[in-house]
């Protein structure tokens, strides 16, 4: 048997299961990816209520990230919560040690906490956002790193614009989720050099979506280990989130937002090249 490709995750750890490290994981998994983790941050929290969060000692980041790096071949990372602009700095300065790399800005949760301020965004447009190969924002995280008003959910050419704003920042590619087409669609938005494209889908209401920004770019990122271009990456990232939400849509695991089906949207998932 040949061995599996690995990936490596750079992020939170949300102890619900349902977002950060446990979520990327159980992506990489569903794509035949083995992956590798390393936490940037412990976090408080449950599937209603977010508490706290308990940064890494970068020491111990950087101690890890060097034996990892020594040890596997690792051919895609993804970095998603940090949550210091220390550690950001840190995982800067390890980029260049990355061969694909996937920038998900997590800043803003669900419930509206604020993850990062000015210092980390700084550290973010000056440090990590010209290494990464693709940036995947959300619409509150793409209107903080341009340092915008948010844009309306359903003003997709705002939404485009801040996207090529972004770009103009360093990024190579930028991948928005989160617009909507009326209350029926939802829409995601890629752009990148000479390219605008979008995926339109009819909109899944769920209670759980728990990581699903997280488990679109660990898809991402699973695609870019297995070779694949930027735009079949996104793509296939694309639905397989959707596969996964679907499957997760009857599941009561906690009281509030609960995790997607990663491993039932994996049947015949591969980091295919296109
Ligand atoms: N990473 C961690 C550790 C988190 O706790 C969260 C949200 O709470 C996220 C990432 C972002 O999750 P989502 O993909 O649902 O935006």
């Amino acid at each position: 048997m040949t061995s599996p490709i690995v990936a490596l995750t750079i992020a939170g750890l949300d102890p619900t299961g349902g977002a950060g490290l446990a979520a990327d994981l159980r992506t990489f998994d569903a794509f035949g990816v083995h992956g590798a983790a390393v936490a940037t941050t412990l976090t408080a929290q449950n599937t209603s209520t977010f508490v706290s969060s308990f940064p890494t000692d970068t020491e111990l980041l950087a101690s890890q990230l060097d034996l990892v790096c020594a040890d596997l071949d690792v051919a895609a990372v993804k970095i998603g919560m940090v949550p210091t602009a220390e550690i950001l700095d840190l995982l800067s300065s390890f980029a260049t040690r990355f061969q694909r790399l996937v920038l998900d800005p997590v800043a803003v949760d669900r419930h509206g906490y604020a993850l990062s301020g000015s210092a980390e965004r700084d550290a973010i447009l000056s440090g990590l956002l010209p290494q990464c190969e693709i940036v995947t924002p959300n619409r509150a995280e793409l209107a903080w790193l341009v340092d915008e008003e948010l844009a309306s959910e359903n003003d997709v050419s705002a939404i485009e614009r801040q996207a090529v704003a972004l770009r103009a920042l360093g990024a190579p590619w930028v991948a928005v989720t989160g617009g909507r087409i009326g209350t029926t669609e939802a829409i995601d938005v890629l752009v990148g050099p000479d390219v605008m494209t979008s995926w339109v889908e009819p909109r899944l209401v769920s209670r759980n979506d728990r990581g699903s920004g997280c488990t679109f770019s660990a898809a991402i990122t699973a695609g870019f280990a297995g070779g694949s271009s930027v735009e079949h990456a996104v793509g296939q990232a694309h639905s397989f989130v959707q596969r996964a939400l679907r499957g997760a849509l009857d599941w009561q695991i906690g009281a509030g937002t609960g995790p997607l089906a990663q491993r039932l949207a994996g049947r015949g998932s591969e980091p295919g090249r296109a």
